[in-house]
C-alpha cells in the first residue's frame, strides 16, 4: 500500500491561524473550523485552501457544527473559480485545549461525508488544529478516512514552508 502524504499550499495555514475573525486562538474556548479545498493526486491530497466558518455555524467548547448552506455555496464558488479543479476534500476544526485525536462525533461526521454521494468525497480529510501548546502555538493533525480506516497523514517535506 502506498504511503499517502499531504501537501498544504502556503495559503492554508495562514487562513487557519491568522485570519482575523477565525484565528483558532481568538475562538478559544470555543471550537471553530471550515472546509479544505484542493485535489487528489496518487501520492495524496493537495490542499490549496482552507475556508472559514459561515455566519450560522455553531461554536461550542467541544463541538463545531458548520453552516451547511454557506459551505455548500462556498465550495461551489471555489470549484467554478478554479476552473473546476479545486473540490471539497474535507474539513478542519480546532480543539482548544484538546488533543489531536478525533472524537467519536468527528469520526461519525467523516463516515457520513464519505457515504454522502453529493459531497463527492469518498476519502474525507479531517484536520484537527489543537492548542495552544504554548502561547500562540497550534499544531495540526491531518486525518484521513479511507475505506473505513482512519489514519494520520504526514506532510510531504517539499511542501513544508
Ligand atoms: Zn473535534
Amino acid at each position: 500500500m502506498i504511503d499517502l502524504r499531504y501537501w498544504f499550499s502556503p495559503k492554508v495555514l495562514p487562513t487557519v491561524f491568522e485570519d482575523a475573525d477565525q484565528y483558532a486562538e481568538r475562538s478559544v474556548p470555543l471550537e471553530t473550523g471550515g472546509m479544505l479545498m484542493g485535489y487528489w493526486t496518487p501520492q495524496g491530497p493537495v490542499v490549496i485552501m482552507a475556508t472559514v466558518s459561515g455566519p450560522k455555524a455553531v461554536h461550542n467548547r467541544t463541538t463545531f457544527v458548520s453552516d451547511g448552506n454557506h459551505d455548500e455555496a462556498e465550495a461551489a464558488r471555489i470549484y467554478e473559480e478554479s476552473g473546476r479543479i479545486h473540490t471539497y476534500l474535507g474539513d478542519w476544526h480546532s480543539h482548544p485545549g484538546g488533543s489531536g485525536q478525533l472524537s467519536k462525533l468527528d469520526k461519525d461526521c467523516m463516515a457520513t461525508i464519505s457515504e454522502h454521494q453529493p459531497s463527492r468525497c469518498p476519502r474525507p480529510l479531517s484536520v484537527i488544529v489543537r492548542g495552544p501548546v504554548s502561547p500562540g502555538e497550534w499544531v495540526v493533525c491531518v486525518w484521513l478516512l479511507d475505506e473505513g480506516r482512519f489514519s494520520v497523514l504526514q506532510p510531504d517535506e517539499r511542501m513544508v514552508a
